[in-house]
């Protein structure tokens, strides 16, 4: 690959014209990075068309329209007796049927308003929700007529990430995309000029079937990434037999240890028995430990990971625990931190929020060796980061990191040993051929006295219900997570939806709390302490999908999921998660749509059935659909682009043979390796 194109793709979006930081921020949110090549890999989903209708009658609620209408009125929002009420624009259609057009609290109403004058035709592009009259909350796109052309009739839908706009996507895409055949031009590398053309294709889709796992581009592109994969197992197995990789044994000591089981407030399980085992096993070889421990949430991975921190620690060396977020990262501290004062380890904690003075001196502990166990966030292998002799790496919540961070902190010692967890199973079948670099332990027992979660789905048309009987369970000390998805497309709609589903609320819970992406992260860690609080009153806590990973509530009992059909089961698993944490009985209620079809009811049939990760995956694997589903691509066992584990079997078995017979790296696996954030391996 040529070093301009290198460059290109490794730009920061916030260069991108139209961008900057904010933007690049919420950008490396969802994408989990921030640079060109981010972007490109993250691929429209499906397709939306926005053919012109004339009358809204043909439509059903839930459509999405793009329909001439003729503004008859404005109605002001505002509060009203106590009740919060959206600005309205009333409309006709040509067919001189009524729509409305509501906006709720937005900044730029004046901008509306103006963009919609009374008396004039706008060609306007929503979706038609349900109420008693037609109505389009928060329209995708408002065009004068002679403009209508600018509202594509055929759209890519992203997924989307909270605070993006598809208008942003679509904006950035055109940004890069007319960038490139220019970086491209001269490319000596035939391959690199077929995977960007292929790229291309998929983000500018025409019809749905070019976004389908069929499809030549999207087949062409999943090998590659396949190809990637596997070339990075190969290399990674073959450097690690490879006798100059090879170290003296520490010397192994029992009387910390024995410590750590007296400190331990219960008895571990027998499947965290086995696995540790496994694991001091592998830290007396002569080859540095790559294990993966796999269990479901709740299970006890982190009691098995400072266990071996612990060994680490009575070695002598360094044990860094490297954690996704900040606040999980401060959580495993909260926890590990006392036990640790207990044995006299010492034992810190670094993120990117450690500034000044107070970061200096942490380092400086850090480098001498004082501090045996640090847990942190990607701030841990920052360039000044030295460790005196950094033994272990544990990467928590694995598949939120790529290969090269993953490497990146093990650079920091001398071929160091590397535990990962992870929460999300992994059906048997393709474990081998998704880790094979790893060895796997499986934590499939949970700490006992924990009772299953009682899963039941209800139809939304019973909300009312529920709300009563939430408020029997509040009264007697129960607190309640609400989620709301936040999806794709339409997200001002969505995010209204949310909104009005805790102004719903409040009316019956009034110290409810909301927390969503689009909230500053401050003013969000606040609400989240707050309702983890056990004195506040805040019991019960309305949020989209950011408390998916990261918060430790053990009060909380009951999680609502609302549209839960418009979520993967993975996903569905893992917000389910958040509740039964402690010894109370837990229940997860699936508020389904009206839309919803006889396999999503099938879908949510699985997770009432079973808690059993492992069978859920399976289940997932038999019964996904497309990739529309919220979170399949965030939850899926390792982060792919383009594979689809059902569809792409064939291509499994290809891409590992081909690496298989890998003689030399050559410049394009280099590429692709590169490409798919699997490079560092080779320098390994
Ligand atoms: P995971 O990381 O696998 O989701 P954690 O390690 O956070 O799970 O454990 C969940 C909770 O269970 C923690 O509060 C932990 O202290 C507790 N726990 C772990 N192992 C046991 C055990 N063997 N018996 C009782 N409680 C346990
Ligand atoms: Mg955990």
């Amino acid at each position: 690959m040529k070093h301009e194109l290198f460059e290109f793709l490794t730009t920061d979006l916030q260069f991108v014209k139209g961008v900057g930081p904010v933007l690049a921020t919420r950008f490396d949110n969802v994408l989990g990075g921030r640079r060109v090549l981010d972007f490109m890999l993250h691929t429209p989903v499906y397709i939306r068309a926005r053919e012109v209708s004339e009358n809204v009658a043909a439509a059903e609620p839930g459509d999405v329209i793009t329909i001439p209408l003729l503004v008859k009125s404005h109605r002001a929002g505002g509060v009203f007796r106590g009740r919060r009420r959206p600005t309205q624009i009333i409309c006709n259609d040509k067919m001189g049927n009524s729509v409305v057009i509501q906006f709720f609290n937005v900044n730029f109403l004046d901008y509306w308003l103006k963009k919609l004058p009374v008396g004039e035709w706008r060609m306007v592009s929503g979706k038609l929700e349900h109420g008693a009259r037609p109505t389009i909350n928060h329209p995708d796109f408002i065009e004068e007529m002679q403009n209508a052309d600018k509202i594509p009739s055929v759209q890519a839908i992203y997924p989307a990430g909270e605070g993006l706009t598809q208008k942003t996507f679509a904006n950035v895409r055109d940004q890069i995309f007319n960038m490139l055949p220019d970086k491209l031009n001269g490319e000596p590398e035939p391959n690199v000029r077929e995977f960007f053309d292929a790229l291309r294709h998929v983000h500018y889709p025409e019809t749905a079937d070019d976004l389908s796992p069929n499809s030549p581009y999207i087949v062409k592109l999943a090998y590659w990434e396949l190809l990637a994969h596997q070339s990075a197992i190969v290399i990674s197995r073959r450097n690690r037999t490879d006798v100059r990789n090879h170290r003296t044994v520490r010397p192994q000591k029992y009387d910390l240890m024995r410590k750590f089981y007296a400190t331990l407030p219960f008895d571990l399980t027998g499947a965290q028995t086995r696995t540790l085992r496994e694991i001091f096993n592998d830290m007396a070889r002569d080859v540095p430990m790559m294990r993966l421990v796999q269990g479901d949430v709740g299970s006890g991975k982190t009691i098995v990971a400072l266990a071996a921190a612990v060994k680490m620690a009575e070695s002598g060396a360094q044990t860094a625990l490297l954690a996704p977020t900040d606040t999980l990262a401060q959580q495993h501290y909260a926890k590990i931190k006392p036990m640790c004062d207990k044995m006299g380890i010492i034992c810190d904690v670094l993120t990117g929020r450690d500034k000044g003075v107070a970061r200096r001196e942490k380092l400086v502990s850090l480098r001498s060796g004082r501090t045996k166990i640090v847990v942190g966030t990607h701030a841990l292998f920052s360039d000044d980061v030295e460790y005196k002799d950094l033994g272990l790496v544990i990467v928590d919540e694995q598949h939120r990191f790529g290969v090269s961070q993953r490497e990146a902190l093990r650079a920091k010692g001398r071929n160091p040993d590397l535990l990962a967890l992870s929460a999300t199973p992994i059906p048997r079948t393709l474990s081998m051929t998704i880790y094979g670099d790893m060895d796997v332990s499986i934590i499939n027992e949970k700490p006992a006295g924990r009772l299953p979660i009682i899963t039941t789905k209800l139809p939304i048309a019973r909300v009312n219900e529920l709300i009563t009987r939430l408020k029997i369970q509040i009264d007697s000390g129960a607190k309640v997570f609400w989620v709301c998805p936040l999806v794709t497309e339409s997200e001002a709609s969505d995010l209204t939806a949310v909104n009005a589903r805790f102004e719903e609320l409040k009316k019956a819970f009034p110290h409810a709390g909301l927390v969503h992406g689009q909230m500053d992260k401050k003013q969000r860690d606040a609400v989240m302490a707050k309702f983890a609080d056990d004195n506040s009153d805040m019991k019960i806590l309305v949020a989209t999908t950011v408390i998916e990973v990261g918060i430790d509530v053990p009060r909380a009992t009951i999680i609502v999921i609302e549209n839960a059909e418009r979520f993967g089961l993975a996903a569905l698993h893992q917000l389910r998660g958040r509740v039964g944490r402690g010894n109370q009985q837990s229940y997860c209620i699936l508020l389904y749509g009206r839309n919803i079809s006889e396999d999503g009811l099938k879908r949510l049939d699985v997770l009432t059935e079973t808690d059993d990760g492992f069978a859920i995956a399976e289940q997932d694997l038999i019964m996904r659909g497309t990739g529309e589903l919220l979170g399949t691509r965030q939850s899926g066992w390792i982060n792919y682009h383009f594979v689809d584990y059902a569809r792409h079997r064939d291509l499994f078995k290809l891409a590992a043979s081909a690496a298989r017979d890998m003689v030399d790296v050559d410049a394009w696996t280099r590429d692709l390796l590169f490409i798919f954030d699997r490079g560092v391996v080779i320098s390994a």
